[in-house]
């Protein structure tokens, strides 16, 4: 599974629950402003938690949490054959699963819902699709995720669709446009942006970040295209 990085409890990670944060290494986007850098571009220097050794302390922390988040970098690109029996391995502890995605697999994606091991999907969409190559700094096929947004349309998992609003990179209506595009999903999470110390660009390491009332005026044109908009962060 490549996890190199373990954040032991989290209040925030998994909606409504306690849970443990996995970090897997390696992701095929170099997102400018990316707050996780070693993880995307040096992950072989950092700490490996042999999966084993993981699910050994899920067992242990079991009563403690709710649930386990399988975050990155892009865990995605670990493949089917990979994940599945590790996060069968997690269900099987009593926990339940939630899956950070960039969205750029979808075949893997749509293979685990099928598998019946995810029980929350959140998945970024960094920007309108014309925009992912300016924004993620690859020359990315945003099909890919467009692709995800589809599947995730037949879905029963619980799942929330998320945008860090970059200044800079995105304006009030690029947002506009990403509500109108997932139209009808259950929940689109506006995420602040707070500039990182090193982020992939250095360009990003400063920035206004949207105000308050700003944000909350894209909140409200947004709100009419999804059953619930949350601001996270502002
Ligand atoms: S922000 Fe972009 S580059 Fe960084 S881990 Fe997420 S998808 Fe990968």
């Amino acid at each position: 599974m490549n996890i190199r990085g373990l954040q032991k409890t989290s209040l925030l990670d998994f909606p409504g629950g306690i849970c443990a944060t996995l970090f897997v290494g390696g992701c095929n986007l170099r997102c400018r402003y990316c707050h996780n850098k070693d993880l995307v571009l040096n992950h072989t220097a950092l700490p490996y938690y042999p999966p084993h050794e993981i699910i050994t302390f899920l067992q242990k922390r079991s009563s403690l949490l709710d649930g386990v988040c399988i975050s990155g970098g892009e865990p995605t690109l670990r493949g089917v054959e990979t994940m599945l029996p590790f996060l069968t391995a997690v269900k099987n502890v009593g926990l339940k699963v939630k899956l950070d995605t960039n969205g750029t697999r979808p075949a893997v994606v749509g293979k685990l819902i099928q598998a019946g091991v995810l029980d929350y999907i959140a998945v970024d969409i960094k920007g309108p699709w014309e925009k992912y190559p300016l924004i993620t700094g690859v020359d990315i096929d945003p099909g890919t995720v467009k692709e995800t947004v589809a599947l995730l349309k037949g879905c029963a998992s619980r799942q929330e669709f998320r945008t860090t609003v970059v200044p800079g990179l995105l304006t009030a209506a690029d947002l506009l446009w990403i509500a109108k595009e997932i139209e009808g999903c259950p929940k689109y999470v506006l995420q602040q942006y707070r500039p990182p110390a090193a982020p992939i660009d250095p360009a990003f390491s400063a920035g206004q970040p949207f105000s308050h009332e700003k944000i909350r005026q894209v909140a409200e044109t947004c709100r009419q295209y999804v059953h619930v908009l949350e601001l996270r962060g502002f």
